[in-house]
């Protein structure tokens, strides 16, 4: 079958390749470390993989063991991050896996000591520090006490890797980014980090906003699959595309009403084209009544509440389309283009929820 029969997500590799080149350009000699959490922000972790690795990146970050293990099945040897504390129970793999895991506390730090002298293999680990962002981390104020510890537990079979903090504001404000790396430094200062440690601290919008503050690595994620950061920063390449097919078209009289909840009444004779997509897909519920879409080049409205498989556009601006023809709902069509940020805005959410909210529905069509 034809991945484009119904409606499909289209990934384009070469703009992935310019994204990662750009923050290259701006993280000098500093090392990256693409991050593939949630499958890749939502484009295929396998694809995405196959993509960078060709551009030899310095490692990989990835939320929880399971993704880290999905890398080594993929046959990735780099050095691969687990950002999120991970449970003890995932402990065993982790290091069986050569996974570097991050950690925000002692216990789990002892707990790994003990699973790699059990299995008889070195683990290396990074400490991360909380400078503001509070969810996990040790605190940059006591790095004196917790410095001695973690130095004291620092000795074969784990390795210290790294140290590093995570911005909460990178793409909104300058001055909390100055701030959090002060209080990243005023920690360094006080560890004896081995000489080869990594210290790291910036997403994409840390990098593109301070890249005096690269550091030993960069951790960019958005930017590279498409997601601009702020209106005040670069624009990346466009990566994604979601597209999907008119299944059916039909004039209807005026007093029509449309959707659950009815929520749409034509006014006048409308045309309306049914269009195979819908929230079942991961395109936002929110947009019923508010977004847009493109078809034949021209923008036109969604209209009634999105169902879980169809959604129905207003298309009598275009009297030209039929059914089969492709509806873009995010990317170009001739001169129009929809970002990944405006469905978010319209969806009152933000282009990381509308990129990993895409489901396993939609194919992912890489194009080289
Ligand atoms: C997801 C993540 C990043 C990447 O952030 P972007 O804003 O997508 O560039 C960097 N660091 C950590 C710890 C993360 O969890």
């Amino acid at each position: 079958m034809d991945l484009r029969s119904r409606a499909w997500v289209e990934v384009d590799a070469a703009a992935l390749r310019a994204n990662l080149a750009h923050i290259r350009q701006a993280a000098r000699a500093a090392a990256v470390v693409p991050m593939i959490k949630a499958n890749a922000y939502g484009l295929g972790v396998g694809d995405a993989v196959a993509v960078l690795e060709a551009e030899e990146p310095d490692g990989y970050g990835v939320a929880t063991v399971e993704e880290g293990l999905e890398l080594r099945a993929l046959g990735v040897g780099r050095r691969v991050l687990v950002m999120t504390p991970a449970p003890a129970s995932s402990l065993p793999a982790a290091v069986d896996g050569g996974l570097t895991l991050c950690f925000s506390d002692l216990d789990s730090l002892r707990a790994l000591a003990a699973e790699a002298a059990r299995r008889g293999r070195r683990a290396t680990f990074h400490m991360e520090v909380d400078t503001g962002m509070g969810r996990a981390g040790l605190d940059w104020r006591s790095a004196e006490t917790w410095g001695r510890e973690v130095a004291a537990l620092a000795a074969p079979p784990l390795r210290w890797g790294g140290c590093y903090t995570h911005f909460h504001s990178a793409d909104e404000d300058a001055g909390t980014i100055d701030r959090q790396w002060a209080r990243l430094q005023d920690v360094v200062d006080r560890l004896s980090l081995p000489a080869d440690a990594w210290v790291h601290a910036c997403n994409s919008a840390g990098v593109l906003r301070r890249p005096q503050y690269a550091g030993s690595a960069v951790r960019p994620g958005i930017f590279l699959f498409g997601g601009r950061s702020a209106l005040d920063l670069p624009r990346p390449a466009p990566v994604v595309a979601v597209r999907a097919r008119i299944t059916l078209v039909r004039d209807v009289l005026a007093g029509s009403s449309l959707g659950y909840g009815a929520t749409h009444v034509a006014r006048a004779p409308e045309r309306w084209a049914t269009v195979a997509i819908g929230y079942g897909d991961g395109l936002p519920r929110a947009l019923g009544n508010r977004g847009h879409a493109l078809v034949r080049g021209r923008r036109v409205p969604l209209v009634g509440r999105i169902s879980m498989d169809v959604t129905v556009v207003e298309i009598s601006r275009v009297p030209d389309a039929r059914a089969g023809d492709i509806v873009t709902f995010i990317g170009s069509d001739r001169d129009e283009e929809i970002t990944v940020e405006e469905v978010a805005d319209q969806a009152g959410t933000i282009n990381y929820e509308v990129l990993t909210g895409l489901t396993g529905r939609l194919p992912r069509i890489w194009q080289a």
